[in-house]
């Protein structure tokens, strides 16, 4: 048919037909997904410019929602960046590593820097969580297991659990992990992921001293103990007996400093091999590999050495005393690493009751010990409890007069199936426990009214002194004088009437606060004795610089000076020395007429011995006890005003 012979109508629909066609064509782009076009129409048919029109309409609002849509894009995008970029930057601070769990695949993704910081090659492969696991020390691998799925199942908010991993070098490194679930909208786990953060350091490091501490000791004799086979092992504890007075009045600052100084000092007088641990207390450990005193000995003689010398702090030249306790292993022995610590903690206990510089071994002696202390801490709580303290005295004589110069109170402490205990028993468990302070206040609270009895009084004179004795705790307790001083006001007696015995060993340990200590305490009016002179280890150059009015000559350099010449010699230039320095003298553990005559040849009259009497129980004094008539009336041939000349037999 041709175009002429096509009816109006025919020719209108043909035309529609080809402008529709034409629409969908264009719109054909839209398809494609372009949008930036318009749709027209040549045609002058109503229906098909509205259809144009509108579908122009649609487009507009597609191409508006696209670019509102982009923008928002975008804005997420930059978003993300600058999230991504922050997080980055904190995980880079913070030198965290990040860990990601696929669920389902059972995937494992590392980051490098989580890798590193265990000094492992970061591999892109992925590894699964037993890899994770294999690393983690096996007293902590179940907990962080439960710890995962525990998250995993709901149970918790997240993941949080610290744990010791071994690195690259089988070192353990402390590490602190933390965690979240990404769930599905049926709140299924699809993947875990989180922070891995080194806290080896605030965990196995000392802020103070910056070595190692305690809890990378325990790691460290865990490893030893089960090397196989394990060779011969010594756990050396050292403790440096007068630091913290050292530091006293430094700015805490200047005293960190010093003791960082020192400490690396002593680090360097060890082979780099072994470590050295900082314990509370200024205790620190070492593990050597030796079961021979001779090699220890050797190994310790540079650090032993240097502790030997002065040391300078804040400007100034300080002495340090030490002690140290060693526990060797046998290479054979199955043994724990609480027994192990438990063994060089009992050594360094014992030392600690030595002389200073001493060094004790561990032995199965020393458990011996141990059960008596722990009799002894029983006794001492049972006594407390039931004011069971007792004050026994022993006077102190002038042998020309037979004057009562003073009376020593003495503690014994009462026990229901053992009756009377003598200190011997528990004295020293009662000052290494700090027991001994309630102790001796009980003591204070019997033996001062001695200074007030009138019958006591009427026998004895108002003058003589009551000595009590001190341990170095209670020495160097800032508050002792103030003490002293209540007490006696609240028993109505001077306080000048009091005299405190201290031992050398108590000074020495840490000789500037106990001579500020005991400063204090003559300004006050109390004097002061040194207790058991020449008894173990004595030092002549300290008495003359000690803070103190009388030396109590120890029973030890008394006995048997009779028949031995030599310690005849040794006791009589003692007593000379301490005449010279002006100090007052008490000789102790008299108990023979022989030796009471010689002494008094010397011009040492002042005596505490069994040969005027034992301690007394307090009720008893005045019963038991008279004050001798004054002495060698019928001996004036050796009549010697006290201290007036020397005679060396
Ligand atoms: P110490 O201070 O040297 O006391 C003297 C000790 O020697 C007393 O022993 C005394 O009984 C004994 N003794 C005195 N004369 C003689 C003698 O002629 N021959 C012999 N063989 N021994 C004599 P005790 O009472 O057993 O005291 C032992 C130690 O216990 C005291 O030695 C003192 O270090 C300590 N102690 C006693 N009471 C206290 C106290 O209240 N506090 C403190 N911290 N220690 C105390
Ligand atoms: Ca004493
Ligand atoms: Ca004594």
């Amino acid at each position: 048919m041709s175009d002429a012979s096509l009816t109006d109508a025919e020719a209108r629909e043909r035309h529609l037909i080809a402008e529709i066609d034409s629409i969908s064509n264009q719109l054909c782009q839209a398809v494609d997904g372009q949008f930036e076009f318009h749709v027209h129409t040549d045609s002058d048919e109503i229906a098909l410019q509205k259809m144009a029109q509108l579908n122009n309409f649609v487009l507009d609002s597609v191409r508006r929602t696209i670019r509102d849509l982009k923008a928002s894009r975008d804005e997420l995008e930059s978003r993300v960046q600058e999230r991504t970029q922050r997080l980055n930057l904190v995980l880079t601070a913070t030198n965290d590593g990040v860990w990601e769990w696929d669920i389902d695949s059972g995937q494992l993704t590392l980051s490098q820097r989580w890798s590193s910081m265990l000094g492992l090659p970061h591999d892109e492969g992925r590894r699964g969580l037993d890899d994770w696991l294999a690393l983690i020390h096996e007293d902590d691998r179940a907990d962080v297991q439960r710890s995962l799925y525990q998250h995993l199942d709901g149970l918790t908010a997240s993941v949080t659990v610290e744990y010791r991993i071994r690195d690259a070098r089988g070192a353990w490194r402390m590490v602190l992990c933390r965690g979240l679930c990404q769930r599905n909208e049926r709140g299924v786990a699809i993947r875990m992921a989180g922070t891995q953060t080194d806290t080896t350091e605030q965990r196995l490091g000392d802020p103070m001293t910056l070595l190692p501490n305690g809890a990378y000791l325990e790691l460290l004799l865990q490893e030893c103990l089960v090397r196989s086979p394990r060779p011969p092992l010594a756990l050396v504890k050292f403790q440096l007996l007068n630091v913290a007075s050292l530091f006293d009045g430094i700015a805490v600052d200047d005293a960190v400093g010093a003791l960082r100084r020192l400490v690396q000092r002593m680090r360097q007088q060890l082979p780099p091999r072994v470590a050295l641990i900082a314990l509370p207390e200024h205790t620190f450990a070492m593990v050597f590999e030796t079961d021979e005193v001779a090699r220890l000995d050797e190994a310790l003689e540079p650090l032993e050495a240097l502790l030997s010398q002065p040391v300078e702090i804040d400007g100034q030249q300080v002495w340090l005393s030490h002690v140290s306790g060693v526990a060797v292993l046998d290479p054979a022995e199955p043994v724990s690493v609480d027994e192990w610590r438990h063994q060089s903690r009992l050594a360094l206990a014992n030392a600690r009751l030595s002389d200073v510089g001493s060094r004790r071994y561990y032995s199965e002696s020393l458990r011996q010990w141990e059960r008596q202390n722990s009799r002894a801490e029983q006794l001492i709580r049972g006594a407390l409890a039931t004011n069971g303290v007792r004050c026994f005295v022993q006077p102190i004589v002038d042998s020309s007069t037979g004057e009562v110069r003073g009376f020593e109170a003495l503690m014994r402490l009462y026990d229901p199936t053992e009756g009377i205990v003598a200190p011997a028993s528990f004295i020293e468990v009662a000052e290494r426990s700090g027991l001994i302070a309630p102790l001796w206040e009980m003591l204070m609270e019997q033996a001062l009214p001695l200074l007030r009895d009138d019958i006591v009084r009427e026998r004895f004179g108002g003058d003589f002194l009551l000595s009590v004795n001190l341990s170095t705790r209670q020495l160097m307790d800032p508050r002792l004088l103030d003490d002293m001083i209540a007490a006696s006001r609240r028993h109505g007696v001077p306080h000048t009437r009091l005299q405190i015995e201290v031992t050398e060993t108590s000074v020495l340990s840490d000789p500037i606060k106990a001579f500020h200590s005991l400063d204090r305490i003559r300004e006050a009016g109390i004097s002061v004795a040194l207790d058991d002179f020449g008894s173990g280890y004595s030092s002549l150059a300290q008495l003359t610089s000690m803070p103190m009015d009388t030396v109590k000559i120890d029973r030890e350099l008394v006995m048997n000076v009779t028949s031995l010449p030599r310690k005849r010699h040794v006791l009589s230039a003692v007593v000379a020395l301490c005449q010279r320095l002006d100090y007052g003298i008490v000789v102790e553990g008299v108990e023979e007429r022989e030796t009471l005559e010689i002494l008094h040849d010397w011009g040492a009259t002042d005596i505490q011995g069994y040969i005027y009497s034992r301690p007394l129980p307090l009720d008893r004094l005045v019963q038991d006890f008279r004050p001798p008539k004054p002495y060698l009336a019928g001996l004036s041939s050796v009549s010697l005003a006290r201290g007036t000349s020397l005679r060396v037999p």
